[in-house]
């Protein structure tokens, strides 16, 4: 079979992307037609087939007869003929890493929305054409053949290499001597310059991990876009979108963000692009795709995310510790840490990280924390185990040896015997208690053996220190001036009380509720807002006002002590012998 897509965009303004399949030197009687349900690495059915519309099946110009078989396939009646030509419409016009988008300003594609495959013909080598629109031009990782002439070996490697066709600036740099590309669509505070030298950086540090590139070029594409449209990354196998807030390079506070996603996006292009779960891939693009692995997928994608950053001198050791210690903090104060092992948590992305319910706090946890602190912990055991001459980077060349060769994905049990291989360690009780239990991990134990140890306290208040705090447990969404429950923690005064999601809280005794009453629920999630009660006592009743569904009530809660609000990294006053080469191991690889 020979296979060719044509994809035009004629009124961008519309909203519109034109596809024609050519599909010659077919000789089955029919042929099934499908578009996927889902993006991988984003684990949410989509059915992007709801933005399909004008399907018309020709050969020549004899129309073919078609029939919808389900929500996501067609069926075109081809008996006859051995070369027909498929057209259809994509409405696009959702801006965000696993959908595609066109407008007036350009055109953005994640495959998996846009092209249709070829039941059983999904390893089909094929050509790509692309019409930009007036003076539009491309870039993606695809292999190009000429000019808007592009060669995909199967449908995967299609839809796994997103396009980006307009007027944006590309910036380039090379490492190991190939060559990337820095697609920038939009405009904010960046700074061009700092920006490459950043992305080289990190490049260069995963280099150095692995010991060499494995792709020919690879392609950053960045939307510079609102602080409220969706923001977020998507990795691809030579390539990754980025969607992020347009003013994000500076401050520093704020620009850590920037690099930190882009570090987490580009080890993705090992771990879980040529490391992956063996559930991961081929994909079945129809309907969800479990595996239980998303902790390390996704979880030890953010913790090299972030260490990478320290080892490129990109944050320095404060930052990075500042940043972990809150993820620890975060990861002690959900109830769901209690509930939902990291292996439980994989498994039920599909219906819990990606569809959130207002309990979700309460009864889940999210495998990229877990997974990134059963990173840092892990990480910390091989090196304590091998004295400093292995860690968690020996197991992912090892694993990149082993997995990326014969294309096949890892089980939980190759996990296992990789980290024996490196480490001489036997994991297996550990998996037991902390990947496939919700069992709370103890960080103080293995940080000892790098010399620190975790101080947990309370922000002062007046340049002292309190020795408790009061809380009512109730996490807030501000929305126009009001203050709504967005979630109760389990076992607070707030849950016993009965105060519940979507309450409005107008007053605690009586003085009006505000932002006074408030602070981050997490440092790097500014939406959410915990309560914060350092003029009242733990012990003392507090009369809360609400409005439920329009009426008010008033609710007697008696406040409880705050957990902890500030964990800290420091120096061990008695660290064990021989930390100081642990140490440096875990800060330089
Ligand atoms: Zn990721």
């Amino acid at each position: 079979m020979k296979l060719q897509y044509i994809l035009e965009m004629k009124k961008p303004q519309t909203h519109f992307y034109n596809v024609t399949m050519n599909i010659e030197d077919f000789t089955e009687d029919s042929m099934l037609l499908t578009m996927p349900a889902w993006a991988p690495g984003s684990y949410e059915i989509y059915d992007f087939a709801r933005f399909v519309r004008g399907l018309v099946a020709k050969s020549g110009d004899t129309e073919l007869e078609i029939q919808k078989r389900d929500k996501s396939t067609w069926k075109v009646n081809t008996k006859g003929y051995n070369s027909i030509n498929v057209s259809y419409e994509v409405f696009a016009n959702e801006l965000s890493v696993h959908t595609s988008h066109v407008d007036s300003t350009h055109g953005f594609l994640n495959g998996t929305s846009v092209f249709l495959y070829v039941e059983g013909y999904k390893d089909q080598s094929l050509e790509l054409i692309i019409r930009p629109y007036g003076d539009w031009r491309v870039s993606t990782g695809l292999e190009k053949l000429s000019d808007n002439r592009y060669r995909a070996v199967n449908y995967d490697i299609l839809v796994d290499s997103p396009i980006e066709v307009g007027n944006h600036r590309s910036l380039y740099f090379s490492v190991d001597g190939k060559e990337h590309e820095i697609v920038l669509y939009g405009h904010g505070n960046e700074n061009e310059e700092i920006i490459r030298e950043d992305v080289k950086k990190i490049v260069e540090q995963y280099a150095k991990i692995f010991g060499h590139l494995p792709y020919k070029r690879y392609v950053f594409i960045y939307h510079l876009v609102s602080d409220d449209d969706q923001s977020g990354g998507l990795e691809h196998l030579n390539s990754t979108t980025i969607d992020i807030d347009r003013f994000t390079f500076s401050p520093f506070e704020k620009y850590k963000h920037f690099l930190s996603v882009t570090s987490h996006e580009f080890f993705h292009l090992w771990n879980v692009k040529r490391i992956r779960p063996v559930e991961l891939g081929p994909f079945n693009y129809k309907e969800e795709n479990y595996t239980t692995m998303l902790w390390m997928a996704e979880g030890f994608t953010n913790f090299y995310g972030y260490h990478v950053l320290l080892r490129a001198g990109l944050i320095d050791q404060k930052e990075y510790f500042r940043y972990l210690a809150e993820n620890m903090r975060y990861h002690d104060f959900l109830p769901g840490s209690r509930n939902t092992s990291a292996s439980e948590s994989s498994f039920d992305a599909w219906i819990k990280l990606y569809r959130p319910t207002p309990n979700n706090i309460n009864s889940y946890i999210s495998y990229y924390l877990k997974g990134e602190l059963l990173g840092f912990v892990m990480d910390l055991m091989i090196i304590e185990t091998t004295k400093g001459a292995k860690s968690l980077d020996d197991f992912y060349r090892l694993l990149m040896d082993k997995y990326n060769k014969d294309g096949k994905g890892y089980t939980e049990k190759d996990v296992m015997a990789a980290l024996k291989d490196v480490s001489g360690r036997d994991f297996s009780d550990f998996f037991a208690n902390y990947v496939r239990k919700p069992g709370i991990l103890d960080f103080s134990r293995e940080m000892k053996s790098i010399g620190f140890t975790l101080k947990k306290g309370y922000r002062k208040v007046d340049g002292i220190e309190p020795r408790e705090k009061a809380y009512l447990g109730i996490i807030v969404r501000t929305n126009g001036g009001r203050y709504v429950v967005d979630s109760v923690v389990e076992g607070s005064p707030a849950f016993e009380a009965g105060i519940n999601p979507k309450d409005e809280i107008v007053a605690l005794d009586s003085f009006r509720f505000g932002d006074v009453f408030l602070k981050d629920a997490k440092e790097e999630v500014k939406r959410l807002k915990l309560d914060n009660l350092s003029t009242f006592k733990p012990g003392q009743e507090v009369r809360v006002t609400l409005f439920r569904r329009g009426i008010m009530h008033q609710i007697n809660a008696t406040l409880a002590t705050a957990p902890y609000e500030l964990y800290e990294i420091v120096e061990d006053p008695s660290p064990v012998q021989g930390y100081e080469p642990l140490r440096s191991k875990f800060f330089t690889g």
